[in-house]
């Protein structure tokens, strides 16, 4: 069993508009939008872009640590 990879920590471009799971060119349906409470002000949101398929394990991922605040639709 392998912990979820995602990519590097940084926003993403709307050009990208890939998913963030490692590996992954799925174009992004979901954004995970999230918060390190030791990185960030409480105000701030990072966001990971997901397909379908890598959703529920970014979610996981994010979760885990308490650091998911939202998922919306990637329009
Ligand atoms: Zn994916």
């Amino acid at each position: 069993m392998t912990d979820p990879q995602p990519g590097p920590l940084d926003d993403q471009t709307e050009a990208e508009a890939t998913c963030s799971a490692r590996g992954c060119q799925a174009p992004a349906t979901w954004q995970l939008l999230w918060n390190n409470p030791k990185l960030h002000t409480p105000d701030r949101r990072k966001v990971w872009l997901s397909c379908d398929d890598h959703r529920q394990q970014l979610i996981d991922f994010l979760g885990k640590r308490a650091f998911l605040k939202d998922v919306v639709p990637h329009v």
